[in-house]
């Protein structure tokens, strides 16, 4: 949360004429521009937001977070913080989106329209309310805008709750220290000598619906990190086959393989202390081969056949 709210400072500080907490240069002439839905080039500041991996395509913002940046009405236009949407910004470094959630208090009954999300363990009475927080909003998901992607190696896409195929719009919580974790283990993956085309996102954001009807089993627990769209069930996957790669070269995919991505989530976490969280190593089962839940709590976690 610290790193989001930084970088949304970063952003205020970018409306005031003159001066760029980021590039430290004084950003003076800034073009206004009005039409939708691409902002002119370059876009002020979006090096402030790439992340530690530099890699973040994205940046997600509850409406009252988007009203709050004056520079984002400027370059998109009033909607850009009253309606949710995806608004594409542009530097030298390539394609930046700017997604504008749906508040949280649009969620009725469990439901935003047709698609069913529940309820969140912080909306619940008793003491949990108190010690958890709900999500800022929720991120719209259209047949449209569902390749955006969030990162070098990521799209919307590959973090929704795998139900309710049909149903479109799709909301998804998702935050932008995970992605930024997910691209520095792959990064550090390579960095050991490991082939890592790809880390497949088994399970993303999971709805409290969707949560609720796997506890106690395949390790779910009802306060789940990935309600709070900031843990990913993951892994590496070379070639056409969708199944964990045999990472250590051993000629077998079991755990080890699992072992060596939680290594590299390790490695990543002692680098980068902002983006500690769980790891916790999976075994095979009959339904999916090993994985390994990444997260970023804030806090250390560690489970499973570490
Ligand atoms: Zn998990």
């Amino acid at each position: 949360m610290a790193a989001g709210l930084l970088a949304c400072a970063a952003l205020v500080a970018f409306a005031r004429p003159g001066w760029s907490a980021a590039a430290g240069a004084p950003l003076v002439g800034a073009p206004a521009r009005r039409s939708l839905p691409v902002a002119a080039t370059p876009f002020p500041g979006l090096d402030s937001l790439r992340g530690a991996s530099r890699k973040l395509r994205a940046r997600f913002l509850a409406p009252h977070r988007a009203a709050g940046i004056p520079v984002l009405r400027t370059y998109f236009g009033d909607s850009a913080v009253t309606r949710a949407g995806v608004y594409a910004a542009d530097d030298s470094a390539g394609a930046f989106h700017f997604i504008t959630m749906r508040p949280f208090a649009d969620k009725v009954k469990g439901r935003i329209g047709s698609y069913r999300i529940g309820n969140f363990p912080s909306e619940a009475s008793g003491p949990r309310s108190r010690a958890a927080r709900n999500p800022e909003g929720f991120l719209e998901v259209t047949a449209g805008n569902a390749d955006t992607p969030v990162s070098e190696h990521f799209r919307l896409r590959d973090f929704l709750t795998k139900d309710q195929t049909g149903v479109w719009p799709k909301y998804l919580v998702l935050r932008e220290p995970l992605v930024d974790k997910l691209e520095l283990v792959l990064d550090e993956l390579r960095g050991m000598g490991i082939a890592a085309s790809r880390l497949r996102v088994m399970s993303g954001f999971r709805t409290p619906q969707y949560n609720a009807q796997g506890v106690g089993s395949g390790g779910r627990v009802t306060d789940s990190r990935h309600q709070y769209g900031d843990a990913a069930d993951v892994y590496v996957v070379n070639g056409a086959r969708d199944w964990m790669s045999d990472l250590n070269a051993d000629g077998r995919v079991d755990t080890r393989d699992a072992q060596v991505l939680a290594m590299a989530a390790e490695r990543v976490e002692r680098k980068y202390p902002a983006l500690t969280g769980g790891i916790g190593v999976y075994k095979a089962t009959s339904a999916h081969g090993p994985f390994v839940h990444i997260d970023v709590r804030g806090h250390r976690a560690r489970w499973g056949a570490l």
